[in-house]
């Protein structure tokens, strides 16, 4: 006789504002849990950097919705790292750049962008189990997610941590004030669009971390998860 068995698949959702560490504890999450692991302000960026690659103006719908036809996101796990690419082209580094980050929050205002990415982040948890961090995860991806983190932490904390990161990755003469006002500026776009503004879910549970490690913060996340579904734990 035949027998039939769905395995339940579980969605972490993981959202806040821009730097305080979503990444990081989805990243550690997934290694944990042995999830996949969707960095989708990595989908984002990469549209960012078609757009600048190839002058797209961003205002002018009907160029903008003929692009994203040709606009292919893949991502590959590749030794212990993700890698993201852009229509064959590895652009994990690329996509980290300040210019990218400076265009990525008008890019991600557009509805036409959002329909696109957030039909292939909802495609990847037909077959996956995942932990996915972004800015309406919670809200709007997966409304009916597993478990819905919403991170926090002090600004200053936040850009102190995104500055030392670019310059760990070869930026040495990054300004300071610059990243400050980065992370100012992707704040207020992203909390102020009209489609799937950054926001708390109600069911989120908050963490702020500001004074917490990443071990501590994953502790924190993962006593919360193993109390909603005790058959994760092992
Ligand atoms: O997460 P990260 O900082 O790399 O995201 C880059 C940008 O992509 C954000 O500032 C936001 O404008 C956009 N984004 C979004 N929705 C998501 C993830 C990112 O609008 N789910």
């Amino acid at each position: 006789m035949g027998f039939f068995f769905m395995e339940k698949k579980y969605q972490i959702a993981i959202d806040g504002f821009s730097s305080c560490g979503k990444s990081t504890l989805a990243k550690a999450l997934a290694k944990e849990l042995r999830f996949l692991f969707v960095d989708s302000g990595a989908m984002y960026r990469a549209v960012a950097l078609y757009c600048i690659n190839h002058n797209v103006k961003i205002e002018d719908s009907d160029q903008l919705n003929s692009i994203l036809l040709d606009i292919n996101i893949q991502f590959k796990q590749e030794q212990d790292t993700l890698q993201i690419y852009l229509n064959e082209e590895n652009v994990t580094e690329a996509i980290r750049d300040l210019k990218v980050a400076s265009q990525v929050s008008e890019v991600a205002a557009i509805s036409s962008v959002r329909k696109k990415l957030v039909a292939q982040q909802q495609k990847m948890a037909e077959s996956n189990s995942l932990v996915m961090d972004g800015r309406d995860i919670g809200t709007v991806v997966f409304p009916n997610a597993s478990i819905k983190f919403f991170i926090t932490a002090d600004p200053l904390i936040r850009a102190q941590r995104r500055y030392n990161e670019l310059r760990a990755k070869g930026n040495p003469s990054i300004d300071f004030n610059l990243v400050v006002e980065n992370l100012r500026h992707r704040d207020r776009i992203d909390s102020t669009r009209d489609d799937s503004p950054l926001r708390k879910a109600d069911d989120a549970i908050e963490i702020d971390n500001s004074t917490l490690s990443e071990k501590e913060q994953l502790q924190v996340a993962l006593t919360h998860l193993y109390n909603k579904f005790p058959e994760l734990k092992n």
